[in-house]
């Protein structure tokens, strides 16, 4: 039985990493970013392990021609391997976007941009940069800048292997996406936020979402500062817990949602795809206020079936297609 051009690249990813996991002491998610940069490279970087790993290694290298394959395929690959590692050590809060969200996400994308041709891109919590690689491998004839940035360090390496290996030039920050960004405005805002409270209250205190008592909620920062850094008329994607408009906090928000931006839609994903109700999410949709936007008439809102069921996507799909015709000049 032959093998897809993605099982054997997750193949080969795998097996290269568990050798690099053993030689080099690292955690099996590090090994991946170890092999994936090596593959990009065409050689064995690491000069700390053995001749008879290395010649093992570059065997398998040698069953693949990267330079073959999509990169829809790259990153499908790339993402089977890094959910393997992810398996070995799960961080609830670190966790990848899954590809369903992530191909949603492209495709409204795609519609709210219309036919603009070029637009820079942020996504202020990067993770391995599975969401966003998404969203540009599903924007054709575009000239897109985009800038990521995350906390954390593996997670960042993950995603600067994974641009490279996917021919993406995005611009990587290591930081709190909290702090002062060094980033110039953008159009188009994506992220699977962080859900939870951010632990540093002093930082937080700049914020007009901040807590009145104790720690604030990490998601409500990341909006605010999100929307301080998009453009006027920019949009904003945000995958959201549910519970985000049920807390104590939830009125703050709505506020702030009022001042400053214009609500487009909100999608909720299939609760199959989540461990429990409490763990359910939604795609978030805004647009910063600017002179002379005139909200939709009517905002979008749909209960997403599960990605499995074509059917009852397709009707969504229509649905979503008719809410542009009626509420964007564009498309
Ligand atoms: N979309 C990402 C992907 O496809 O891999 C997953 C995003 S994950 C749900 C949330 C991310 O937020 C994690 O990668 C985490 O490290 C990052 N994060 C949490 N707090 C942060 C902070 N203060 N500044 C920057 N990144 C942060």
């Amino acid at each position: 039985m032959s093998i897809s051009p993605t099982e054997k690249l997750f193949s080969i990813f795998d097996q290269t990493a568990l050798m690099l996991e053993k030689e080099l002491s690292c955690s099996y998610l590090e090994a991946i970013a170890e092999t994936g940069e090596n593959l990009f490279h065409k050689a064995v970087l690491q000069d700390e392990i053995s001749e008879i790993t290395v010649k093992r290694i570059k065997k398998q290298y040698e069953q693949i021609n990267l330079d073959s394959m999509t990169n829809e395929e790259i990153r499908k690959a790339y993402q089977l391997a890094i959910l393997k590692g992810m398996k070995q050590q799960v961080q609830s809060n670190h966790q990848m976007t899954p590809d369903g969200v992530g191909m949603l996400v492209s495709y409204l994308v795609s519609k709210f941009m219309g036919a603009c041709p070029r637009y820079r891109l942020l996504d202020p919590a990067i993770g391995t940069g599975n969401l966003l690689t998404t969203v540009l491998n599903g924007q054709t004839n575009k000239e897109i800048e985009s800038i990521g940035i995350d906390i954390d360090d593996v997670l960042i390496k993950l995603a600067y292997v994974n641009a490279n290996l996917q021919k993406h030039s995005i611009e990587l920050f290591n930081q709190d996406s909290l702090e002062l960004l060094f980033v110039d405005p953008v159009d188009v805002v994506v992220s699977d936020l962080p859900v939870g409270y951010y632990p540093n209250d002093l930082r937080a205190s700049e914020f007009k979402l901040k807590a009145d008592e104790g720690h604030s909620f990490a998601h409500h920062l990341f909006i605010e500062q999100s929307c301080r850094y998009v453009k006027p008329g920019g949009y904003l994607f945000f995958i959201i817990p549910n519970h985000m408009f049920k807390t104590s906090e939830a009125p703050k928000l709505h506020q702030f949602i009022q001042n400053n931006l214009i609500i487009q839609g909100l999608l909720q994903l299939p609760l199959s795809m989540f461990t429990n109700e409490q763990a359910g999410k939604s795609i978030f949709i805004l647009q910063k206020n600017k002179e002379g936007i005139i909200p939709p008439k009517q905002v979008l809102l749909v209960d997403l079936p599960s990605f499995s069921n074509s059917k009852a996507i397709e009707t969504i799909l229509y649905k979503i297609n008719n809410w542009f015709k009626e509420n964007k000049q564009v498309n």
